[in-house]
């Protein structure tokens, strides 16, 4: 249908100083008209995967759309930076799971190119034994007690922290089977889930879904998958938003110097940033939705990219594993990401309570901490030449890495996300995926559900 002239003007945005004068001289959900198809005007707040994945949907079905961004760039939590022509991705980098990935099917409709990579090429250290090799059968036998601890974990009557099904694998194990154990907790769970062991929930932890099909990063970089689903949008960058009213007729959301009048308003910004209140709702959301976003924890992921003068770790494999020898940092995971281009760089992982100090650390203070622990596995690697760090938890407009299931939290809060506030108010983003959130494609999932609830509302 087209467009009939009869909604309220979208974007005629009044300017003015403070958020109070843009909403006295703003009529709240004022008549005028939507010049685009199906007469439907609609802002997203964040231009991440979400947010650009919900408004191509709305914009593709004739809506209006504006996308808000409080950054001077798209992307959120994808983000590449790419120094003398080598990408490096600071938040996301790979396509997990490859097959009926939806990431997959815009990366190859882009004509993007794919580097695979395997956890299974892999090589392990451990200075505890007497040739530092990591002792493989003597972690599958960690690995073997520590599923069992984590199986009876998921039956208990009352939810618990991971730290203690970990404890409890440990607990009768070796001192060296032990820290096998803790050493596999830190790698294959807090690297995974970026919650600390002490908040992660025993029950719900790992109860996301995922594709089959290996993984693979993207060649020149992740932020490319938000520069597609940008394109012909309007986005507009460096929009912090600070407040959304929303009612039987419509929303306002305001920036610090303009106000938005639109139908509806899809809120992608992360579970981090909304539970600081950076965003003020009105009325508030529902009890459900204030209990999920307190509910669920935000975590901790940070990398360390060092480039080095030459290569001296092993650099047939993709991944190199070290166990941390007693009183040093669990920088346990690295990946030889510069391994396809031939340049020198390692990329170290620190999640859980690591990875939140990290945001509190100088750059210097993160390479003695991650040296360290490398050097434990190469005792002659030298400092690195170059060295970048990120901090999520410290970034305002993320809060964090991704989101994670906490003690106390349950599955269904993030249904209770996705649910949607009446017509008006929808939100999206990885939290609000139940069946893969802390990843792009729940993100992308998420912000393409939001747009068809929209349309499904609003849009006839
Ligand atoms: C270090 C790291 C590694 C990761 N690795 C992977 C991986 O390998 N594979 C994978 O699938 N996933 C990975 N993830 C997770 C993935 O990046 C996220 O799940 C996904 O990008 C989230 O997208 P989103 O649109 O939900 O949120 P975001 O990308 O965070 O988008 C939300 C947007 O809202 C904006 N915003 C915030 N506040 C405001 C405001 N007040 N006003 C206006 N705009 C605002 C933000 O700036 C941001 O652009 C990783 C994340 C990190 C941090």
């Amino acid at each position: 249908m087209m467009n009939d002239m009869s909604r309220r003007q979208f974007g005629a945005v009044v300017v003015g100083s403070t958020a109070a004068a843009a909403l006295a001289a703003c009529t709240p959900f004022g008549a005028a008209s939507s010049t685009r198809g199906v007469g439907l005007t609609v802002i997203v707040v964040g231009a991440g995967v979400a947010g650009l994945a919900a408004a191509r949907d709305l914009y593709r079905s004739g809506a209006e759309v504006i996308v808000l961004e409080a950054r001077d760039r798209i992307g959120g939590r994808t983000a590449t930076i790419v120094r003398e022509g080598f990408a490096l991705d600071l938040g996301a980098s790979w396509i997990h799971g490859l097959d009926g990935n939806p990431v997959t099917e815009l990366v190859n409709d882009a004509g993007l190119g794919l580097i695979e990579t395997d956890v299974e090429s892999a090589i392990g250290f451990d200075a505890a034994t007497a040739d530092g090799v990591l002792d493989d059968a003597a972690l599958a036998r960690a690995g073997a007690r520590l599923d069992a601890a984590v199986e009876a974990g998921y039956e208990t009557e009352v939810d618990q922290p991971l730290q203690r099904v970990v404890d409890a694998a440990a607990s009768g194990a070796s001192a060296s089977e032990a820290r096998l154990i803790r050493y596999l907790a830190a790698s294959a769970i807090e690297n995974e889930y970026a919650g600390p062991l002490s908040e992660l929930s025993a029950w719900w932890f790992d109860e996301a879904g995922g594709y089959d099909g290996g993984d693979a990063m993207i060649e020149g970089g992740y932020a490319q998958v938000p520069e597609v689903l940008a394109d012909e949008l309007d986005v507009r960058l460096g929009a912090v938003v600070t407040a959304v009213s929303w009612g039987d007729d419509g929303v306002l959301v305001q920036t610090a110097s303009e106000s938005f009048e639109a139908d509806a308003v899809i809120m992608t910004v992360p579970l981090g940033v909304l539970q600081s209140g950076a965003i003020a709702v009105d009325p508030p959301l529902p009890e459900a939705q204030q209990a999920a976003i307190a509910g669920l924890g935000m975590g901790v992921l940070n990398k360390v990219f060092m480039l080095f003068d030459e290569v001296f770790w092993d650099d047939s494999v993709d991944w190199i594993g070290i166990v941390p020898p007693d009183g040093l940092d669990p920088w346990v995971d690295w990946v030889t990401v510069g391994r396809a281009d031939d340049v020198p760089v390692l990329l170290g992982f620190a999640a859980g309570d690591l990875g939140r100090s990290v945001d509190a650390m100088s750059d210097e203070q993160v390479v003695a901490s991650a040296l360290a622990t490398l050097r434990s596995a190469y005792p002659s690697a030298p400092e690195p030449i170059e060295v970048l760090v990120t901090r999520w938890g410290a970034d305002e407009f993320a809060r964090g890495s991704y989101s994670f299931a906490a003690v106390g939290s349950d599955p269904e809060m993030r249904d209770d996300l996705a649910a949607g506030v009446g017509e008006r108010l929808h939100l999206a983003g990885e939290a609000t995926s139940r069946e893969h959130p802390s990843t792009v494609h729940g993100a992308l999932l998420s912000g393409r559900r939001a747009a068809e609830n929209v349309l499904g509302d609003l849009g006839s």
